[in-house]
Formats: C-alpha cells, sequence, structure tokens
C-alpha cells in the first residue's frame, strides 16, 4: 500500500501558521489546553474533519452543523453557531493559504472543574487547518480490512450519533488490530453482530447491481455517505439503506468505503474474501472527485435521508 508522503514531517505541535481558537486567531504552537481539562479526561470533546478542495472546504455547513450536533448529544451547548464555524473556518482555510488540505475543528470542555457533571464549565473551540494530500498518492486503489472484534456500540450503550473523541478509543484499537493482522483498516460489525463501518469511514456493498449500507443507527451519519447516496441515484443506481449480516460480504461483487479522509475508497479483501476494483466504485469514486472540486451535481441537491426505505430490516 503506497501512503502519500505527509507534505511535512513536523510533529503537530511544531508548526507554523495560526490555529483559530476561541475566536482569535493565535499562533500555532500557542493553541494551548490546560492538562486538567475536562474533555481531556473523560472523553467528551467533539471534532470534525473536513477537506479543502481548490482552497473550499466541501460540504462545510454540514461540517458545522454536525460539530454543533454532536455537543448537544454530549451535553454542552457550543458558544458558536454553526454559520459562525464555517465563517472561522473559512478564515483559518484563507489565513493558511490552503488550497488542498485537512481541516480539524475540536470543541471541548475547559479546566474549571473536574467534576463529571459540568454544566457550567468552559467550552473552548479550535479549528486548524493544514496541507494534507490524497491519502493514497496515486488515487483510490483499494484498502484491505480485517474483522475486529470490537463492535459498534447500541445506542443505549454509547452516544452513537456523536462524533465524539468517546468513540474513538474503540476505533483506535480495532485500527491497531487490523494494523498488527497486516490489514490497511478494520471492518466493525455492531453490538448484534451486523455489518458497521470501518473506524473512520462508511460501509456499501454491491448486490445484484445495487448498493447496500447498513442504516446510521450504530455507525456515523457520513457526509459523504450522503453524498455518494445522492450521486449513486444521479447515476440510476439503486440505494438500500438496512442491516447487513456478515455472511452478504460473501456474495458482494464490490465493498467500498466513504468517508472525508477516504473519499470513495474500493475494498480489495475483507479477510479472506477478495474483491475487484470494480466498474460501481469507479464510477462513484470519479464523481465524487469532480463533485468535490465544483464539477457535476455535489450530490446535494435533495434532503440527507433520502434514502429509499428498506427493502429488509434485518439481515439475521
Ligand atoms: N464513520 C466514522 C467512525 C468516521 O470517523 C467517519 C469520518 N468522519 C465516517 C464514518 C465518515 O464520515 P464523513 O463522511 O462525514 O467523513
Amino acid at each position: 500500500m503506497t501512503r502519500a508522503t505527509p507534505v511535512t514531517d513536523a510533529p503537530l505541535a511544531d508548526r507554523d501558521g495560526v490555529i483559530w481558537l476561541d475566536g482569535d486567531l493565535v499562533p500555532w504552537r500557542q493553541a494551548h489546553l490546560h492538562v486538567l481539562s475536562h474533555g481531556l479526561h473523560y472523553g467528551g470533546s467533539v471534532f470534525e474533519g473536513e477537506r479543502a478542495y481548490d482552497g473550499r472546504v466541501f460540504k462545510l455547513h454540514e461540517h458545522s452543523a454536525r460539530l454543533v450536533a454532536s455537543a448537544q448529544e454530549m451535553g454542552y451547548a457550543l458558544p458558536w453557531t454553526a454559520e459562525e464555524l464555517d465563517a472561522a473556518t473559512r478564515e483559518v482555510v484563507a489565513a493558511a493559504g490552503l488550497t488542498d488540505g485537512y481541516v480539524r475543528p475540536v470543541a471541548w470542555r475547559g479546566s474549571d472543574t473536574l467534576r463529571l457533571v459540568a454544566p457550567d464549565s468552559r467550552v473552548h473551540v479550535a479549528v486548524a487547518a493544514w496541507p494534507w494530500p490524497r491519502i493514497f498518492a496515486d488515487g483510490p486503489r483499494g484498502i484491505r480490512l480485517h474483522t475486529s472484534r470490537w463492535r459498534r456500540p447500541a445506542p443505549d450503550t454509547a452516544p452513537v450519533r456523536a462524533k465524539t473523541a468517546a468513540q474513538y478509543a474503540l476505533g483506535s484499537l480495532a485500527g491497531q488490530e487490523a494494523e498488527r493482522a497486516g490489514r490497511d483498516d478494520a471492518l466493525l460489525l455492531d453490538h448484534r453482530g451486523r455489518l458497521a463501518e470501518a473506524t473512520g469511514a462508511n460501509l456499501f456493498l454491491v448486490l445484484d447491481g445495487a448498493l447496500h449500507t447498513p442504516p446510521p443507527e450504530c455507525v456515523l451519519d457520513g457526509i459523504t455517505r450522503r453524498t455518494v447516496v445522492a450521486l449513486a441515484q444521479d447515476l440510476g443506481l439503486t440505494v438500500v439503506e438496512r442491516h447487513l449480516a456478515p455472511a452478504e460480504l460473501d456474495r458482494a461483487t464490490e465493498v467500498f468505503l466513504t468517508g472525508t479522509a477516504y473519499e470513495v475508497q474500493p475494498v480489495t479483501a475483507v479477510d479472506d474474501r477478495e474483491y475487484p476494483l470494480g466498474e460501481v466504485g469507479t464510477a462513484l469514486a470519479e464523481a465524487y472527485a469532480r463533485a468535490v472540486r465544483g464539477g457535476g451535481t455535489d450530490g446535494g441537491g435533495r434532503p440527507a435521508g433520502a434514502v429509499p426505505a428498506a427493502v429488509s430490516d434485518e439481515a439475521g
């Protein structure tokens, strides 16, 4: 697997530039938080991962809105609206002179108290942006997954709808396990043993020419997932949102992942099953690559949730 060489190998804390922190652009190296920050101890921080293409963040407002909603799920309100976060992000992207890059907004309860219940704790927000090439330098070429022993929790076990640090300990464990197994990423099942998602991307199977993807119940409601569903429908493909059993991987003709970082990424193996770089995934990867740079449709022409009703809700 050829990973792109990072533009800079400097540690993240030791770079030039500015970070937007609580309303101001501060020198990059001075964007600190205190060691007694609530968010550091109890995992309640929320964040986004965004991509700028040609200096413009793709689906910026959807990401800002998800950050606001994630904080609400975690029991706190951000001191900024989604529109203000949009403006802050544009400011930091412009200050960085970014054309293609990564943007990381993050919010956390500060160091006012370490009581678990901290309704009056101040909430901090930062937005950082830096150059970031495509994950795979030579375009999508397929990744190999390892089915994890870790499972995505039930909605009454963890705040599964929030993009919160609390979820990512699991992804980190699953990812480490997959890399130890010589694979690129992990495939997590959900708490009931159904197919869920990778550590940072949503899952699609091609079955009888149609796309099938798990509903966003125990998986993150990915913004790329929504975009790709709309692009697929524009291409005349049928998209079915339903619970999927692991055995359905046996008859899938293509498997791919979607996410801000991965974009549309074909999967060439899940454990001992092999898949080709198929035409459906390739067509969607091309449509997505056009959409992020403002070409063709951006898949945003219809409301989120316009996925046809499940044809079957249970996969065993
Ligand atoms: N699932 C998880 C667990 C993720 O971390 C991500 C990346 N944010 C996704 C799915 C894909 O989401 P998006 O398309 O919004 O990047």
